[in-house]
């Protein structure tokens, strides 16, 4: 698979995802070797004008940030940019695909000897023109030979409710089969994620205790410590349910709730997901906190209505917790919160799954156990247990059986979501991207919220101040829903002194 021969097309390639993402992925993956100029070359597609040599110029600082503390860094960033050429063109007449024909005939007599290569289309485009794009693909530069295919990558939003994301996969099924198409959810490369399924299904230990009998709360925490930041304009048509949750966390969950599937590729995986997905009840819109966040107590960070570009009096939800019930035999009555937010305390994504506790008798009071599972920054899965403390003491303490992958997986290349995605795409493995139906039932799922959210009964969000935890509310709204906050002075991390 690896030596299948590809040629990379980057519509959008004036782009912001395409300089900061996309072609920092492709050059990733050629810095590791994975792919050579002898097997790949990318081409930039979009409507401003500019040289093969401007469009190098415009992506060599961001390539050269991946090879900082590399002494022939800037040397593997020309040789990965001399496989990379510019075509300018229109998305919505024929012309701009045509002269894109003639240069991937020109790489081919370079590549294959004149066959056709595969093509991979990655779309670093605005949704809206998405259908326009597909459409011209398919006339003019469609190919579907022996070895030679067509592959597309799309990125998100896959629309923006339910009926929007039905009319796009109207306009894309029609053109290309779901084995051509690549809906790409990053979180899905993501290393932690990707781990999910070994750690439960690999695990016995995990496995068994992976249920109702045994797990109290599921939280699926996202954090981001600052705010728009002057993007409020983008923000605000979407709000933090649209931008994470519908998508990225609801997808952490389904992995972590799935049933195992019958063997790791990919529509046995997807089958398990949908099934998961369908099992949840309808989102209570009674049991949902939503915030918006203020100016820092402090007063030194601004609020969110203070970003210039953020509509006067906006309503948008920058924070929201909501609870998910499984309705099926393994997760019945165990809430499993959802939660993120803007302009909060730390920057983290992690799943935190809380243990029930166990008989008491011998023990007068002893903390549940916690498995944390870090998906980002710094990767780590710790075991929050209880121990003797160290010494003469009979009393016991919290403590953690911890993997940190920097600490323990020394030298290993861990590639970047992006990079792990494309290099599945190449070798067409669909595994970390999102099905159709998978689609489908996650906005039928969060339409109905958002409705409600965006309607004329629409509650006010409650204002938290930028850096806290969120809304006040939310530890109580914990507490209801089985959690129990018992670290504070019983824990510590990472050194543990006598007291
Ligand atoms: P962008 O910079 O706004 O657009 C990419 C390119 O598309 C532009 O350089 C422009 O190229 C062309 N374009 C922009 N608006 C257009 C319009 N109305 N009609 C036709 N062409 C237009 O977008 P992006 O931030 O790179 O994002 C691309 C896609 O990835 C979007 O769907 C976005 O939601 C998604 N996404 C982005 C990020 C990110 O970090 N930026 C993260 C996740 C997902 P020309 O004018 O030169 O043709
Ligand atoms: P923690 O950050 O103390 O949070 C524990 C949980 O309690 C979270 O769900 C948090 O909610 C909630 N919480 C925090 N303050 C609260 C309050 N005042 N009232 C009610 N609930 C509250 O996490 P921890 O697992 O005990 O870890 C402590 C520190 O050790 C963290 O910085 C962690 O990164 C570090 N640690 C690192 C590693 C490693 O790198 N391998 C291993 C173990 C521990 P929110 O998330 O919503 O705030």
């Amino acid at each position: 698979n690896k030596l299948d021969k590809y040629i990379i097309t980057v519509f959008g390639a004036s782009g912001d995802l395409s300089k900061k993402k996309t072609f920092p992925a492709i050059f990733g993956l050629f810095k590791q070797g994975e792919i050579s100029k002898d097997e790949c070359r990318v081409v930039g597609y979009a409507r401003s004008k500019m040289t093969d040599e401007e469009l190098r110029d415009r992506l060599k600082p961001f390539l050269l940030k991946q090879v900082s503390k590399e002494s022939n860094g800037e040397q593997v960033v020309d040789d990965f940019l001399a496989n990379v050429t510019y075509v300018q063109g229109p998305y919505d007449t024929d012309e701009g695909y045509k002269k894109l024909g003639e240069s991937y005939k020109e790489i081919e007599k370079s590549l294959n000897n004149g066959s056709p290569v595969n093509r991979l289309h990655y779309l670093a485009l605005p949704p809206s023109v998405f259908g326009t794009v597909c459409e011209q693909i398919k006339n003019n530069i469609y190919i579907n030979e022996d070895d030679a295919k067509t592959k597309i990558i799309v990125e998100k939003p896959f629309g923006h409710d339910l009926e929007s994301s039905r009319q796009l996969q109207k306009e894309l099924a029609p053109l290309f089969s779901e084995d051509e198409l690549y809906r790409i959810d990053h979180y899905l490369g993501k290393e932690m994620v990707k781990n999910l399924l070994i750690l439960r299904f690999g695990n016995i230990l995990f496995n068994s205790a992976w249920n109702k009998e045994n797990i109290q709360n599921i939280q699926i925490t996202f954090k981001e410590p600052f705010g728009t930041e002057g993007r409020g304009g983008y923000f605000n048509d979407i709000g933090i349910i649209r931008d994470v949750m519908q998508n990225h966390l609801l997808q952490v969950l389904t992995l972590l709730t799935m049933e195992r599937p019958v063997a790791f590729d990919s529509e046995a995986v997807r089958d398990e997901k949908v099934k998961v997905l369908k099992a949840i009840a309808p989102i209570d819109h009674n049991d949902i906190i939503i915030g918006q966040y203020g100016a820092s107590e402090d007063g030194s960070k601004p609020s969110y209505l203070d970003d210039e570009t953020v509509p006067e009096g906006s309503k948008c939800i920058t924070f929201a917790a909501m609870n998910f019930q499984i309705r099926n035999e393994r997760w019945d009555g165990v809430p499993i919160i959802m939660k993120a937010g803007k302009a909060l305390d730390v920057g983290k994504v992690e799943i935190r799954i809380q243990f029930k506790p166990v008989a008491s008798g011998m023990f007068d009071q002893i903390p549940n156990n916690e498995l944390v599972i870090r998906i980002q920054p710094d990767e780590a899965v710790y075991l929050k247990c209880n121990m003797k403390t160290p010494g003469l003491s009979t009393s016991t303490k919290i403590t953690d059986l911890n993997l940190t992958y920097a600490d323990r997986y020394e030298d290993f290349w861990i590639p970047q979501a992006y990079e792990a995605l494309i290099r599945d795409a190449l070798i067409g493995d669909h595994s970390n991207f999102v099905r159709d139906d998978e689609l489908d039932v996650s906005w039928a799922l969060f339409t109905p919220l958002l409705d409600y959210l965006e309607g004329k009964d629409a509650p006010a969000p409650t204002i938290y101040p930028y850096g806290s935890r969120g809304p006040t509310e939310l530890n109580e709204y914990m507490h209801k829903h089985n959690y129990k906050y018992m670290h504070g002075d019983v824990y510590q991390w990472p050194i543990i002194r006598p007291d």
